[in-house]
């Protein structure tokens, strides 16, 4: 057996954000694709129910809209898509 030893630790690669895909669908054409994370937009609103993210599907060109949990809501901010807080300034 060889013994490797290695005394080097050296720089470990980190994913850049830039380079994160998502995996989604088409509701209409029920295709599927990953995406890069600046062709997603996230969309936070007051409630759960104005909270979604969007996207263009690149196969059939239309406008998808999902609801977005907590979890995609961190996983989608923390992967560097845009964030768009939608704030009702209502009293
Ligand atoms: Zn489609």
């Amino acid at each position: 057996m060889t013994v490797i030893s290695s005394t080097q630790t050296g720089p470990v690669p980190v994913p850049v954000a830039d380079a994160v895909r998502f995996r989604a669908a088409c509701p209409d054409c029920r295709e599927r694709f990953e995406l890069m994370a600046g062709a997603l937009r996230l969309a936070i609103g007051a409630s759960r129910r104005t909270t979604f993210y969007s996207f263009t599907c690149p196969a059939c060109g239309s406008a998808v809209r999902k609801p977005a949990g907590e979890r995609i809501v961190e996983l989608l901010s923390g992967g560097g898509v845009r964030t768009l807080r939608l704030h009702t300034a209502l009293r």
